[in-house]
């Protein structure tokens, strides 16, 4: 379809840096440059009028990363879930998951906590621990994208039509489990680049793809040296995982971030025993860790 031919509206579902690829409301495909100012995920709802990039509707559920810069940007938009994953090996920083679940409840995400290498021996092991310490924030689900199992648990989650990505630390097997989820990815993302007369040479920051019976994930390759997801400190503070059942107990301030503050219920419960000092410790130096990157003025 020539650009100047496409209008109604649709979903961007591959973005190109220079160009989207979208998907319109009568099912056919195509693809509109963009102007320098404007800027768009994939995930986004657009209204083109004949090849011209209107407008972007307002998005709910965008997931944001830092880039090697320190700049954040947005990595796909409009989405309901995100699958959190790690491995026995390589191991993952425990603050990646912590940001992750936090990142998901300020953006109203359903979120997976999804052990992968689950054929692995210490895989198990990891399972329990991070049941142990997320159960209560999100479901703990061991799958094996080599072997195929529990990847049915993980079409079921989207099948409701949700839409999903997958974030984790490289080596996790993010990419594994898209591919045994999407069969055809390689397939559907050279027919975007098709499609879009741009050529299987130009590589997309993000495509959008839909399983078979219901719901969407989102690749991210053109993010995959990215940082974690980003969260604020205030997030951290409102949604930190296991502090869930102290915090409508509330805090004497309201923005307390759970230091030495006086009348701080989080501090309570952990001079209680009903947090443990490790998870407290742990969000310390979560929290820490996003003031510096604030006072640095990034
Ligand atoms: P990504 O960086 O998170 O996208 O990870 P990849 O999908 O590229 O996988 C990294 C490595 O882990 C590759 O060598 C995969 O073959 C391997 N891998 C992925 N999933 C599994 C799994 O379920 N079991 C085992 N044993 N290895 C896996
Ligand atoms: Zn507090």
């Amino acid at each position: 379809m020539e650009a100047s031919d496409i209008s109604g509206e649709g979903v961007v579902v591959a973005h190109y840096g220079i160009a989207v690829a979208l998907r319109l409301e009568c099912g056919k495909t195509g693809r509109v440059r963009l102007r320098r100012s404007q800027s768009v995920r994939v995930g986004d709802r657009v209204v083109v009028e004949a090849g011209i990039l209107e407008a972007v509707r307002p998005a709910h559920g965008v997931l944001s990363r830092r880039d090697s810069h320190g700049r954040v940007r947005s990595v796909a938009a409009n989405l309901d879930a995100l699958g959190i994953v790690l491995a026995p090996r390589p191991a993952s920083p425990l603050g990646f998951v912590d940001r992750g679940l936090v990142a998901a409840r300020a953006l109203g995400l359903e979120a997976r906590v999804v052990v992968n290498k689950a054929d692995l021996p210490e895989a198990d092991a990891l399972h329990r621990e991070m049941s142990a310490h997320y159960s209560a924030a999100a479901d703990v689900v061991l799958v094996s994208a080599k072997t195929g199992a529990g990847l049915d648990d993980l079409r079921a989650w989207l099948q409701p039509g949700r839409r999903g990505v997958f974030v984790g630390t490289s080596g996790v097997g993010k990419s594994s489990i898209l591919n045994a989820l999407l069969p055809d990815l390689d397939l559907s993302v050279g027919e975007i680049n098709e499609v879009s007369g741009l050529g299987r040479h130009v590589t997309s920051t993000a495509t959008l793809h839909q399983l078979g019976g219901g719901g969407e994930l989102i690749d991210t390759p053109g993010f995959r040296d990215f940082g974690p997801v980003e969260v604020s400190a205030a997030e951290l503070a409102a949604f930190f995982p296991g502090f869930e059942d102290f915090l409508d107990r509330r805090c004497r301030f309201r923005d307390c971030l759970h230091r030495t503050e006086p009348g701080c219920a989080v501090l309570a419960a952990v001079e209680a025993g009903q947090i443990p000092a490790q998870r407290h410790a742990a969000y310390l130096a979560l929290l820490s860790e996003l003031l510096e990157i604030v006072e640095l003025g990034r």
